[in-house]
């Protein structure tokens, strides 16, 4: 075993470090309070190589490995969770999906400028009816000669407003529809240039707030059947698959915020007198503060192990699974105490533990809720699940770079 970081790895850590904490951390509260969702962030992130990171040179990416992928997540969300979800959906959900299940053509019109930060790109599974149940959404693609005419309407979307490319997916079979077969899913690349694509912005969300959520329609879209990701009748597997990619990201992004809200509380903790002592001495306090560091460490663990897996081209759905449960539980934990070192000073937006309570809890939502994943591990142990190799699979990496 060896825990050491590379020499990369370090490299990754330290530039993102720097670019979140310089053009960043000083306006994030501000972004934050205003609800605004900044898009010159993109072009940052591209010229640090981070929308195409664990992508192959030759489809445009930075070409490095999957423990890069969960160091630029753990250091995004050190900052603020809406850096993290763009990693998460334009590279976890959709480019790493492409990589792997794409064609040649897919890959060469859409990975390689998603990969150079010339276009943007999200996923769209969930829908106003169906979040956790995928088999209970509506949206249907009608084959109609060489092109599908997908119908229907994606909820809780991130960056749906401002995403160029969409990895939908919807109902190809219709008796499977009404039978809940998965095996009547399928997965299409939608742009938003085609003719019946409209989208909106959730205003109403409380956490994220820099970041964009919202909704996107389908009405009567035309999409070329060149533009069908896997085969036909393949769809739920290329989303899990997904899932795989995207919940590694929320693992190593929530070990981030526990690692921001440890740090800002052992600050604060140093700061604040209670009792003629800081409160640092409080031995309760020194719980909560050893509690930020537990979790943390072993969040790091569980998130490199999946990370480690992947490098070596084996499938880690239920390691992937346990640290994005894990660390997002975790992260809730985190927040709520380092509001609770704070004390009222937490409970306002002049210190920044409030905006790590209200963010971390999406994680413990999206991509599996709490409940799901804690189903999920049960029935690994109890022997009730278990994973075969998918048809298709992430390339792997010998822990640097292919360069
Ligand atoms: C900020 C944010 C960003 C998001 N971004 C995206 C995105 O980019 N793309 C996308 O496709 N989706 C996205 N989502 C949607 C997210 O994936 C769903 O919200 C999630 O899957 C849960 O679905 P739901 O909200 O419909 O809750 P439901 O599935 O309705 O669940 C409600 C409650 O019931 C529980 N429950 C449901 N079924 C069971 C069961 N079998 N056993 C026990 N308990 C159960 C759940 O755990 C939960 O507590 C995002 C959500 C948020 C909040």
């Amino acid at each position: 075993m060896d825990f050491q970081l590379t020499d990369e790895h370090r490299l990754v850590e330290q530039s993102v470090r720097e670019w979140a904490g310089r053009e960043v951390a000083p306006r994030i509260k501000d972004l934050d309070r205003a609800h605004q969702f900044d898009p010159a962030i993109f072009p940052q992130m591209a010229d640090l190589g981070l929308l195409g990171i664990s992508v192959p040179s030759q489809y445009g990416g930075a070409g490095m490995d999957y423990i890069s992928l969960g160091i630029a997540s753990e250091e995004l969300e050190y900052v603020d969770t809406s850096l993290r979800v763009i990693l998460s959906v334009h590279v976890g959900l959709n480019g790493l999906s492409l990589l792997s299940w794409g064609t040649e053509d897919q890959k060469q019109r859409y990975l390689v400028p998603q990969s150079q930060g010339r276009k943007i790109a999200t996923f769209g599974l969930t829908e106003p009816a169906a979040g956790s149940d995928a088999r209970g959404i509506q949206s249907v693609a009608i084959r109609k000669g060489d092109r599908f005419v997908l119908s229907g309407e994606k909820m809780w979307i991130s960056l749906a407003d401002v995403a160029d490319n969409f990895l939908v997916f919807a109902w190809t079979d219709l008796d499977k529809k009404k039978q809940r077969d998965p095996s009547g899913l399928s997965a299409f690349i939608v742009e938003r240039a085609f003719k019946g694509f409209s989208s909106g912005t959730i205003k109403e969300k409380w956490g994220i707030l820099a970041g964009n959520t919202g909704y996107f329609k389908m009405d009567e879209v035309e999409v070329p059947e060149q533009n069908l990701v896997g085969r036909l009748g393949e769809g739920f597997k290329i989303a899990m698959f997904a899932l795989d990619q995207g919940r590694f990201t929320v693992a190593a992004g929530a070990t981030g915020l526990i690692r921001a809200c440890r740090d800002a509380s052992v600050k604060y903790a140093k700061e604040r007198k209670a009792f003629g002592t800081e409160i640092a001495n409080h031995q309760l306090v020194k719980e909560m503060i050893a509690l930020m560091e537990s979790d943390y460490q072993v969040s790091r663990l569980l998130w490199q192990r999946a990370g480690w897996l992947k490098n070596t081209g084996q499938r880690s759905t239920r390691e992937t699974g346990l640290a994005k449960w894990y660390s997002t539980v975790a992260s809730e934990k985190a927040a709520g105490n380092a509001v609770q070192v704070h004390g009222a000073n937490g409970y306002s937006d002049d210190y920044p533990v409030g905006r790590f309570y209200r963010n971390c809890k999406g994680a413990v939502i999206y991509e599996g809720t709490r409940e799901v994943h804690t189903l999920m591990q049960a029935d690994y142990v109890l022997g009730y699940r278990s994973d075969r190799p998918t048809r298709c699979g992430l390339p792997r990496y010998g822990g640097h770079s292919e360069g």
